[in-house]
């Protein structure tokens, strides 16, 4: 396994599922902090968004200020990971109903695209990020309608994405962290990396 100590990763802390995410990073070696305001996001590698409700997610990061400080996080090459409610964050447009996103990766979105009755599911799927079928549990997640030319799809599931990257930026519609499987966090961690080594040459 690659080895990660010394990296420290933000994880949005404001409602959702931030503890499962900061309990599989820590399993990994690395410091997490709980971000709360634009201070807390001072010296990480990679931030998290995770699942939970967007809506509530995004109006305090309008409030908080968080909402520009995590655009300029990322534009200055800092890692950021949503998952499910963090993927609709990231959207460049959101759909069903339309609300602000941060417009990091160039996608559209369906909140709770997969209707009621497959709400819920755990499915495997192939991904390029492992040879074997990759665990993905759905919770009320949003479906990708579209990516842009310069985001590459990892997974699918149902003929739709579900794992997409754009340069220093990853969404899942899923939640990785909620199984035992750590694939998801471990590439999201060597692109956090990627990103420490050019700070480090840059000094
Ligand atoms: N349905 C939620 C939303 O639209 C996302 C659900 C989740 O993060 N598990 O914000």
């Amino acid at each position: 396994m690659a080895d990660f100590t010394g990296m420290k990763i933000g994880i949005l802390a404001v409602q959702g599922d931030f503890a499962a995410h900061a309990a599989m990073l820590q399993s990994l070696g690395v410091e997490t902090v709980e971000v709360r305001t634009v201070a807390d996001l001072n010296g990480c590698d990679g931030i998290v968004l995770p699942g939970g409700e967007s809506t509530t997610q995004l109006q305090f990061l309008q409030e908080e200020g968080l909402f520009a400080a995590i655009r300029r996080f990322s534009g200055e090459g800092g890692a950021v990971f949503g998952t499910c409610a963090g993927a609709i964050l990231l959207a460049t447009k959101v759909k069903s109903p339309e609300q602000d996103s941060l417009g990091l990766m160039e996608m559209i979105v369906l909140r709770n695209g997969y209707g009621r009755q497959l709400a819920s599911d755990v499915f495997f799927e192939p991904t390029q990020l492992k040879k074997e079928p990759l665990e993905m549990v759905f919770i009320r997640g949003p479906i990708i309608e579209s990516v842009g030319p310069d985001v590459r799809v990892l997974a699918e599931h149902a003929g739709k994405p579900t794992l997409v990257q754009q340069d220093n930026v990853l969404a899942a519609t899923f939640h990785p962290e909620l199984t035992a499987d750590a694939t998801v966090h471990e590439h999201f961690l060597r692109m956090a990396a990627a990103r420490s080594t050019k700070a480090l040459e840059a000094r």
